[in-house]
């Protein structure tokens, strides 16, 4: 007899508050058999799954990435066939360098019925959160996210259309790009983006306890001592807009965060 398959729930959690989730995706969480979640997401969260459910972290360790992949769609696929139902539960949107598409492809290709359940990314949420429009009828008329990985060259075609875009006025976002802030900038400037162009470096964004830091391309490597990951950069005129006037010092940034108090609470 054909035993009855699951279905795989690809849901977005959201930038990092808990309440970020979306409905959609709470309901999914709520109902599962299986919940594999990645290291990204806020583990209060796991408390809304049912009591009986499985809660595997698929959390990928440096150097390991493709091998956890490949573990990971096996779990799935092993998961559904048993005839569970699995909320893959990975950080901001599943489709924004969430490898999900990845993951979407293979359960299409296995025959296992699944769904995409988008999330609020952190690419947008973070600056937001920060009081930073990503675009704004004046200044920026489009942003465009890129990865700061080291795996990503800056010499790339991508990294260069970044820089045009910087030049031209738009916004850049950078996720994945802590690590390589300095360089970053660095290579702008040598690519004639001005060296007074504002900087965020965004640590834990969306939490009360967010560290923003502001800058130049031509100083943010001197503001960012002991930032921690994960971080969102953002590169442009909008940062400058924090507040809705100019320029603010890091700390005043925090204010701002404590003053952004819509979650009703202090995680
Ligand atoms: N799918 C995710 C991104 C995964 S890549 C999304 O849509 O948000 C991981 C990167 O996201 C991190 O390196 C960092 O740049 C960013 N990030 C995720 N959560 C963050 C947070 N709470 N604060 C700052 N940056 C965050």
């Amino acid at each position: 007899m054909l035993k009855h398959l699951g279905t795989v729930f690809i849901v977005g959690a959201g930038p990092g508050n808990p309440d970020l989730i979306t409905v959609r995706g709470l309901t999914c969480l709520r109902e599962a058999d299986v919940v594999l979640h990645d290291r990204l997401i806020d583990l209060h969260l796991l408390e809304e799954a049912k009591p009986a459910a499985e809660i595997i972290s698929v959390g990928k360790e440096l150097g390991e990435e493709d091998l956890q992949q490949e573990y990971i769609h096996w779990l799935m696929i092993q998961k559904a066939r048993e005839g569970k139902d699995v909320c893959r539960l990975k950080g901001g949107d599943p489709f924004v360098f969430g490898r999900g598409g990845e993951e979407a492809r293979v359960l299409s290709e296995s025959g296992i019925p699944f769904e995409i359940v988008p999330g609020v990314t952190s690419a947008t949420a973070v600056p937001a959160f920060a009081g930073i429009p990503v675009t704004h009828r004046h200044y920026a008329h489009s942003f465009m996210v890129i990865t700061g990985s080291g795996s990503h060259d800056l010499g790339s075609a991508e990294w260069r259309a970044a820089s045009a875009l910087v030049q031209a006025g738009g916004t850049v976002v950078v996720l994945m790009g802590l690590s390589r802030v300095r360089v970053i900038a660095e290579t702008l400037i040598a690519r004639n983006c001005r060296a007074t162009t504002p900087v965020a470096v965004i640590s834990r964004g969306t939490y009360l306890i967010q560290d923003c830091r502001i800058g130049t391309l031509e100083d943010i490597g001197t503001r960012i001592d002991g930032v921690k990951s994960p971080a969102v950069i953002v590169i442009g005129e909008v940062v400058a807009l924090r507040n809705g006037s100019g320029g603010r010092s890091a700390i005043e940034g925090f204010d701002l965060a404590i003053g952004n108090r819509f979650f009703g609470q202090t995680k």
